[in-house]
């Protein structure tokens, strides 16, 4: 058992539990994070090789944290964002420039985030890093909460905290043992995702397109199909209806 209880014990050290740590670091609070999978390993389910679609303001949050100037070079701004529905007129366009904004969001690397984030954390002294260690049982308590570990050895301890952050994900132990309902419903649908490598640049262009058979939203990254590669410059098209 660990004798000092921490003030907040974060369990999951994913996209939310790793941003909220680098929020309290500089609070005065002693955190502890606990993380199942290290951030830079294969398996790290948050973390892995898909990317995110940052709004502007959650941009504005990871500026706030220091973290956007380390991941800022990673990511591909959306300037303008092409909405329609196929077999129905009319379609929106919205331009950041028009909103004033230099984009309207940002898509970035999961794992660029995972690095920059893990990178504050492992230099906050404020913060006490359990990883790679399982949470197994929670056991709610007023005023302190406890929390049972193990090793990827299966070697157990104890720790106690006044706040604990369910921050491990849909599947969350944290919130079955606060019996917290969770409702879950199968939409018989199947979602596939993948980069492509576009014919023409995509000048920064989001698409977003409804159709009979389900959602299709293309996002810009990086180089993908830059003009450079093609030695002219293409604009960016719509799909047509
Ligand atoms: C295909 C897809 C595309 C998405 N695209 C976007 C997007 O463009 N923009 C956007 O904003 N969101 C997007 N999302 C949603 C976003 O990925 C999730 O909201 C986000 O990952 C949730 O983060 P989290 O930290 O809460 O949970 P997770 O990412 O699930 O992380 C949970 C963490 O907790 C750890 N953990 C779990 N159980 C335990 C335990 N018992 N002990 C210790 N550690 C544990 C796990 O190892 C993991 O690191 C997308 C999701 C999917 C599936």
């Amino acid at each position: 058992m660990n004798s000092t209880p921490f003030d907040v014990a974060i369990v999951g050290g994913g996209m939310v539990g790793a941003s909220l740590a680098v929020a309290l670091a500089p609070l005065g609070l002693s955190v502890a994070l606990i993380e199942a999978i290290a951030h830079d390993s294969e398996a790290q389910p948050s973390f892995d090789e898909r990317t995110t679609a940052l709004s502007n303001g959650s941009r504005r949050i990871l500026e706030t944290l220091d973290v956007w100037r380390s991941v800022s070079s990673a990511a591909t701004p959306i300037k303008k964002i092409h909405v329609s529905d196929q077999g129905h007129f009319g379609f929106a366009r919205i331009d950041a420039r028009a909103q004033g904004l230099d984009a309207m969001g940002y898509v970035l690397p999961n794992r660029a985030l995972g690095r920059a984030l893990w990178e504050r954390i492992e230099g906050a002294s404020a913060i006490r890093v359990f990883c790679p260690v399982q949470v197994l049982e929670v056991a709610p308590g007023d005023p302190l909460v406890g929390i049972e570990l193990t090793d990827a050895h299966g070697v157990r301890r104890s720790l106690q905290a006044r706040l604990v952050v369910a921050a491990d994900g849909m599947h969350s132990a944290v919130r079955r043992a606060f019996g917290v309902e969770a409702e879950s419903r199968d939409y018989d649908q199947t979602a596939v995702i993948t980069t492509v490598l576009p014919q023409r640049f995509h000048d920064h262009v989001a698409y977003e397109r409804f159709t009979g058979s389900g959602l299709l939203a293309l996002l810009p990254h990086l180089g993908m199909g830059r003009r450079r590669t093609l030695g002219r410059r293409l604009d960016a098209h719509p799909p047509t209806a």
